[in-house]
């Protein structure tokens, strides 16, 4: 700890980031869940981010990077190492029929933004909780489209630190699956803006189609705890939504201490209150081993799991730091 914070003073010494230490992530996670990270460490521009990559590789620090965490679960021993944070990176512009954001910027700000500008294309992420860099690493997906649907251009740092350009083409972008994550063709990288390519659209039905889509999250009870959306992906393989199976196992309403599987939609577990990472993460457990019992279905979780688990014996988490 005293090294992490050794090594951050002296990157840091022009203040081009905002830097805390023994940052609880519960303040940080839509699951208001997860101990603390040694440090957290938000740059407030693209420079100062490719700066502080630069830095924590040389010093060999590991780090995590965090959007808007609303897709992750952080363990309750909290993250080892730099939490690097994108949210100081929040720019939005629009360029001709695109809009450029930063990693940072908030996917329903972009939505709006495009709005403002008459720009379809985006309406279906409206009220998609989280950052641009989380929902493009994640090809976040609702109402029949996905990020990777808009995409015109995706800037990154890749492992080595070098700034990149790349292209999305299909193939490489699938249903919840992209080139950034581990095992990806740039997998490790780190998203730093997104231009989204979209059409002249009549502001009226747009503005509609928003608040229809914003109203079916509020009554679909998306809002009414903190979550982090669905907890497992949907499978063709199996036939029927992974809500469905859920709900054929009983697990709607099941409680694990304060986790809860939400009442509205089996597939959308909450902290009902003071739920721990150990509650969450043994409640997701259960659904799992009980849908492999009955029907032979290896639910895989979307949701990232990050920090450290080993106090509760669980496995390591999935989306663990790069150093
Ligand atoms: C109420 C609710 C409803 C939801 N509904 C949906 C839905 O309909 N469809 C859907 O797909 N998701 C849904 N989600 C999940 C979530 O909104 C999306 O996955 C979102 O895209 C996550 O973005 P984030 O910025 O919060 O990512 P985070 O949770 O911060 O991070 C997710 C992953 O992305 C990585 N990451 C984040 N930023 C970067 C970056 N700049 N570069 C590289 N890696 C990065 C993180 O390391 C982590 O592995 C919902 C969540 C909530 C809380």
């Amino acid at each position: 700890m005293d090294r992490v914070r050794k090594i951050l003073e002296k990157i840091n010494t022009d203040g081009s980031c905002e830097i805390r230490f023994a940052e609880p992530m519960s303040e940080h996670t839509t699951f208001r869940i997860g101990g603390a990270a040694d440090a957290w460490a938000a740059p407030r521009s693209a420079e100062g981010l490719g700066k502080l990559l630069a830095a924590l590789k040389r010093e060999g620090l590991p780090f995590t990077i965090l959007g808007g965490g609303a897709n992750v679960l952080v363990g309750d021993l909290g993250i080892r190492g730099v939490v690097v944070a994108t949210e100081g990176l929040a720019s939005i512009r629009t360029e001709g029929s695109s809009i450029v954001a930063e990693a940072g910027a908030l996917v329903d700000g972009v939505c709006r933004a495009a709005l403002e500008s008459a720009l379809s294309g985006l309406e279906f992420a409206s009220a998609l909780p989280g950052s641009v860099g989380g929902a493009v690493f994640m090809n976040a997906r609702c109402y029949g489209r996905e990020m990777a649907d808009m995409l015109g251009e995706v800037t990154w740092i890749d492992r080595a630190g070098m700034p990149r350009t790349m292209i999305p083409v299909r193939g490489e972008w699938a249903y919840k699956r992209t080139p950034f994550m581990p095992g990806g063709a740039a997998g490790g990288g780190i998203i730093v803006s997104a231009r989204f390519a979209l059409i002249p659209g009549e502001k009226a039905a747009m503005e509609a189609e928003m608040g229809k889509l914003r109203a079916d999250r509020v009554a679909k009870g998306h809002f009414d705890w903190p979550c982090a959306g669905s907890v497992f992906k949907n499978d063709r393989r199996f036939g029927r939504p992974t809500g469905k199976i859920l709900d054929e196992l009983g697990f709607r309403g099941k409680r694990i201490g304060g986790a809860l599987v939400s009442p509205k939609h089996a597939n959308i577990f909450v902290n009902s209150g003071g739920a721990t990472a150990a509650d969450m993460r043994t409640l997701i457990d259960a659904a799992r081993n009980a849908a492999l019992a009955a029907f032979g279905f290896d639910l895989e979780p979307e949701i990232v799991f990050l920090g450290d688990f080993r106090q509760e014996g669980f496995a390591a988490g999935n989306g663990n730091p790069e150093s």
